[in-house]
């Protein structure tokens, strides 16, 4: 097969699909050749001479749409809704086409696809199998989001983190309350704890308890039934209107003390919870600060703004978009492995793509092939 790799196009997007070292590693297989669009992997600190010594061919953009089989990208054009639609006219019948495509809240897209005859591969829909936890770019590009969420809340605060005795006086440690303890989560409650903070974490998932000690957070609970918190594949299910009414009653008391809120809940497919009212920041101290993890999904807080910082009664409340891309080195490091993997999987021993459907991560990842959409919850959604 011949794989290849443009530079992303989406303004902002600085990972790139492949770091030379998967270029390496995928180049010892039988059969592989990979281009590499010259200066894909510049925004992330890779250059192209390594990927030359990798083995890979620096081309231009019209030779790797031209000449690949396999088109690998961070953002496909079902993700990059800017300007992604510049590269659709450049993807061939046959071509594959594997990255992020946004495929529950974009499902027009497997149907674009379909129509110009393009294998489409959604790296959301990874099943959550120990098989393919290897190959989940949701859960590695959450780890950084988690992480650098929380060095925007301590950049953005008034106060310090860690607690500190001095000449000058007593410092108080501040306090940081994680709302949604997934993969997200976790990373900030175990990243604000390193910088010193105070660190409390909520979830609806019974079983993220455990976790939120394991990081050394102390779980807040609140008095509310949530036995039937978890779905499949250790998603949350998404919760009735009753349930996050008295959540946020319950929980107002708790983020009145706070002097960081960091928000990660998401349910998949669907717009994010709001778990923090207007009423809610109201009883926040000034000065404080809220990141929104889930800002791109229309946020948990009631006041984000995807891409903006609003200043509510001196509370601050930042809503991030692409927070992966702001760590784009460890970010392509972690997304080239999980497509490596992915590769690996699909390539046959003469380096040929097979698409076995049996294989469940075949089945729920291909969203478009030989000019059908193959999964019936995507056709579903098309009506
Ligand atoms: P996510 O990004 O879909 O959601 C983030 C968190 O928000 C979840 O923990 C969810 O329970 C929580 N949430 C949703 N609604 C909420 C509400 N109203 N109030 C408070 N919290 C709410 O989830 P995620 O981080 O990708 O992962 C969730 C779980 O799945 C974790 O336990 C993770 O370890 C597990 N997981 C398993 C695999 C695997 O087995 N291969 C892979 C990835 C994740």
């Amino acid at each position: 097969v011949i794989i290849g790799v443009p530079k992303e196009i989406c303004p902002g997007e600085e990972r790139v699909a492949l770091t030379p070292a998967n270029v390496g590693a995928l180049l010892k297989k039988q059969g592989v050749e990979i281009l590499i669009e010259r200066g894909a992997g510049e925004a992330a600190g890779f250059t192209d001479g390594e990927y030359e010594n990798a083995g890979a061919k620096l081309v231009d953009r019209d030779n790797v749409f031209s000449n690949a089989q396999a088109i690998l990208q961070v953002q496909t054009p079902g993700s990059n809704t800017t300007n992604g639609d510049k590269d659709l006219d450049n993807l061939k019948a046959d071509q594959f086409l594997i990255g992020m495509t946004d495929p529950l809240a974009n499902p027009q897209f497997a149907q674009t696809l379909a129509e110009h005859k393009v294998t489409g591969i959604a790296l959301e829909l990874i099943p959550r199998i120990t098989r393919a936890q290897s190959m989940d770019v949701l859960s590695s590009m959450a780890m950084i989001a988690g992480y650098k969420c929380v060095l925007l809340a301590a950049n953005a605060s008034h106060r310090m983190f860690p607690m500190n005795m001095t000449a000058a006086g007593t410092l108080n440690a501040s306090r940081v309350f994680v709302m949604g303890a997934g993969v997200a989560g976790l990373q900030a409650c175990a990243t604000a704890k390193r910088l010193g903070a105070i660190v409390e974490a909520y979830d609806v998932r019974p079983a993220a308890r455990e976790q939120i000690l394991s990081v050394g957070a102390k779980p807040v609970e609140l008095d509310l039934d949530t036995g039937e918190a978890e779905g499949s594949g250790g998603y949350a299910k998404a919760q009735g209107e009753d349930f996050l009414k008295r959540q946020r009653e319950l929980m107002t008391e708790v983020i009145k003390e706070m002097d960081v809120v960091v928000t990660t809940a998401a349910v998949p497919g669907a717009k994010s919870p709001i778990l923090v009212t207007a009423d809610m920041v109201k009883a926040m101290k000034p000065g404080s600060v809220i990141v929104d993890l889930a800002a791109e999904r229309g946020g948990n807080c009631e006041l984000t703004k995807a891409g903006e910082t609003v200043v509510e009664n001196g509370v601050l409340i930042i809503g991030p978009t692409n927070v992966p891309s702001s760590v784009p080195f460890h970010a392509s490091q972690m997304f080239g492995k999980n497509m490596e993997n992915l590769l690996n999987l699909l390539l046959d021993d003469n380096g040929d793509l097979q698409l076995d459907f049996e294989d469940q991560i075949v089945a729920d990842t291909v969203i478009s092939h030989g000019g059908d959409v193959p999964q019936a919850r995507l056709r579903e959604m098309l009506g």
